[in-house]
Order: structure tokens, then C-alpha cells, then sequence
């Protein structure tokens, strides 16, 4: 990683800060699925100055990393065989502010959505498309979370990063994340390497509402808005997604499954001569992207349930535990339905949950 990060300006750390690590950790309420697995080890983190610790505990050594926040993106197939991080750092601040702008930093921990209301309630605008997402603040550039048109990669600065081999903490800008559609390199050749503790935000000091995206507008020309504040689209957005999503709390689940598949023009132009109703949007140059939910409806997953496991009723692109399922049972659902796309559509549907462990998944 060495040419890419600098050492963030951080004071010197007190070294001696324990952690609790538990055995056999029970990961069934460290994830929003509800999968009962375990975890080798199992430690909550409230404070950086843990993080040394973990590299001093002999029993420790050569196991795998996993930080989790809310646990809302990822499915747990197998006991997990290293360390699980649970990451409860707190905090949130405005470190610089001009006429246009502000740089706010919060810990990794904070609740995503409460930190989206936090910034519109001091003025910090932009990320209210973004209300009522999951999860914590730390898994938003690892998974760079969009709705309603707007990515977060728009609004990042950079992260603050604890390399678990060196023990450093580094700043990596936004610009060297290799942010693309619902992915970062913290999700791939950095997972497993460390611990994100802190994300910096640049967001707007003057409002500049993003209403575009259909549903959206449609909500809002329903009520009226003519000129929507960004409360009026925190506000709508979360009618939206309480509409169509399932609350994990009371119906456990992860959220959108696979990704919205990206192919190339002329194979969409292909199926929409077959599928004539098939939405497409463009992505780039010369590639477009299909709602892997309406793939997902026409194969006839919408609202199939198989024991405790299944399909959403309100929404196709999200999988359900309804008490008792297992990682491996939602597993070999999603593998089932990622089939059944590929002989229908030809076209593979990648999971966006992070599966653990990786090889597990095998369409
Ligand atoms: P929807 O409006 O039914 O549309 C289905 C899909 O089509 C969306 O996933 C969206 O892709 C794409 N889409 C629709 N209009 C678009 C446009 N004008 N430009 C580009 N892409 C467009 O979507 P929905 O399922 O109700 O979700 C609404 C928003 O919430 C989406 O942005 C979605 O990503 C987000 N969402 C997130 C989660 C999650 O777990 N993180 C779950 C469900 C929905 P995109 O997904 O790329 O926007």
C-alpha cells in the first residue's frame, strides 16, 4: 500500500488500551441476516488505541481480520475461522469549512443514517439521497452505497485506515479507493488488511437537491414539492425505502443481494428485442445497466419462501431469513436464482453482500 497512503496526522497513541476478546464469538445478532454462526474470536472496539492490542494477542496471530459494523452487508456461510472487529468508534466533527463547503469527519462506527441526519440538522448537505441506508458510517466507501441517484463516492474526501501488519494508520484519499459501482478497493485487496476508523466528507454548505431519479420525483410531484429541500428528499426517501424494503428488524436480511448486473450495449439491445418492457440504463460508454430485480421477478423468485428462507414479497432483489435459515441455505437459495438468470438472460448476477467465505459462492 505504500506509495498510495500517507500517515495521517494522528497524536501519538497510548499503547496500552486491552481489548476483550471472547472465544467462539456468536455472530447472530452481529448481523442483520440473523445467520446463528460464530467467529473464532470476537472483540467490540470503542476506541483506536485497541486496535494495537490485537496485534500483541499471540493467540491472534496469522488468523484472519474481519472488521464489522452493523453486519448489514455480509452473510456468514461457515463459522468464521479469525478474528471478527466489532467497530463502535463514535464521533463526528467539522474539521474545515469554506463559503461552499465543509469537511466533516466522523468515526467509523457512527450509525449511517443518524449521521446523515446530523449533517442535514448543522447545514451539511448532500448525502440526504442516501437516508436510511444501512449500516455504519465505515462500510459506506467500502461498498461506495448509492440511492436515488447519488453515490457517496461524490461526496468523499478520504478514510483513515489501520494497516493491521504495521500497526500504522494511513490516509487514503477518496481519489485511490478505486470507487466504482457499489465497490472499492476495501472491499477486495484491502479487506482482511486492516481496520477503517475514520471517513472525511466534503459536503455542500448551500443545498443542491438531486430530485431526478423517477421514483423519487414521483413521490414528490404526488405531494406537490415543486422545489424539493433536502429535508423534503431525506424525507421521501425514507418513505420509499420503508415502502418497498423489509425493516431487518423485523425480518431479517441484508438488503439488496446481488448487484444491478452492467453489460454491453448490444446484448441489452438483444434482450430488448425479446423483453420489450426490459429497463435499461445507461452506464458508461457503451455498456448499460439492468435492474437485477426485475431479472430476478420474471424467473418467478418474487415472494418464494422454502422453509425460513426466501424471497421478499415487496422487493426481488432482497432475501429474507424468516427465523431459522442458515448461511448456507440463503446461500444455495441465491445460487439457485443466480442460475436460473444466467439460462433465462445469459447474464450473471454477482452477489453485492459480501459472502464469507468468498469460494462459498459458486453459481
Ligand atoms: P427502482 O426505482 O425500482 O429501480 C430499479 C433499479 O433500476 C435500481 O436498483 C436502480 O439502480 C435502477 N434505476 C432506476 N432508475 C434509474 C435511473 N434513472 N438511473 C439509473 N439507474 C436507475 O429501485 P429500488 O429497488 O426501489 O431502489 C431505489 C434506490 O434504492 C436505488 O438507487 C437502489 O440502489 C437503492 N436501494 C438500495 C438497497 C441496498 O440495500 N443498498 C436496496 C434497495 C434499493 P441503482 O441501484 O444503481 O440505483
Amino acid at each position: 500500500m505504500g506509495t498510495l497512503a500517507q500517515r495521517s496526522r494522528l497524536p501519538a497513541l497510548r499503547h496500552n488500551c486491552m481489548i476483550r476478546l471472547r472465544r467462539l464469538q456468536p455472530l447472530k445478532s452481529w448481523n442483520t441476516f440473523g445467520i446463528a454462526e460464530t467467529a473464532a474470536y470476537g472483540t467490540v472496539c470503542t476506541r483506536v488505541e485497541q486496535l494495537h492490542s490485537l496485534r500483541r494477542r499471540r493467540e491472534l496471530h496469522g488468523l484472519p481480520l474481519l472488521p464489522l459494523g452493523a453486519g448489514s452487508n455480509v452473510l456468514f456461510a461457515e463459522p468464521f475461522p479469525g478474528v471478527v472487529v466489532r467497530v463502535r468508534l463514535r464521533g463526528i466533527r467539522c474539521v474545515a469549512e469554506s463559503a461552499h463547503e465543509v469537511l466533516v469527519e466522523a468515526a467509523a462506527g457512527e450509525p449511517w443514517h443518524n449521521f446523515v441526519r446530523t449533517c442535514l440538522t448543522q447545514g451539511w448537505y448532500g448525502l440526504e439521497n442516501l437516508a436510511l441506508i444501512p449500516g455504519t458510517v465505515g462500510a459506506a466507501p467500502v461498498h461506495n452505497i448509492g440511492a436515488y441517484g447519488v453515490e457517496v463516492a461524490e461526496f468523499l474526501d478520504g478514510v483513515e485506515f489501520w494497516e493491521h501488519e504495521s500497526g500504522q494508520f494511513l490516509w487514503l484519499p477518496a481519489a485511490e479507493l478505486g470507487l466504482g459501482y457499489r465497490s472499492s478497493r476495501l472491499r477486495t485487496e484491502l479487506l482482511g488488511r486492516g481496520i477503517l476508523t475514520r471517513v472525511r466528507f466534503r459536503l455542500l454548505r448551500r443545498p443542491r437537491p438531486h430530485a431526478q431519479y423517477p421514483t423519487l420525483a414521483a413521490l414528490l410531484e404526488r405531494e406537490r414539492i415543486r422545489h424539493p429541500t433536502p429535508w423534503d428528499i431525506f424525507h421521501a426517501v425514507c418513505r420509499l425505502r420503508r415502502q418497498r424494503l423489509p425493516d431487518p428488524r423485523r425480518l431479517p436480511n441484508a438488503g439488496s443481494f446481488f448487484r444491478n448486473p452492467i453489460v454491453p450495449a448490444r446484448q441489452a439491445q438483444e434482450l430488448r428485442q425479446r423483453y420489450p418492457e426490459l429497463p435499461l440504463f445507461p452506464a458508461g460508454a457503451d455498456s448499460v445497466k439492468i435492474p437485477a430485480a426485475w431479472l430476478i421477478e420474471q424467473c418467478g423468485w418474487k415472494g418464494y419462501r422454502r422453509g425460513d428462507v426466501g424471497v421478499a414479497p415487496q422487493h426481488a432483489l432482497v432475501l429474507v431469513n424468516y427465523g431459522g435459515a442458515s448461511g448456507r441455505e440463503i446461500l444455495q437459495l441465491a445460487q439457485e436464482i443466480a442460475r436460473s438468470v444466467w439460462e433465462r438472460f445469459q447474464i450473471r448476477l454477482e452477489p453485492e453482500v459480501l459472502i464469507l467465505p468468498a469460494q462459498a459462492w459458486q453459481p
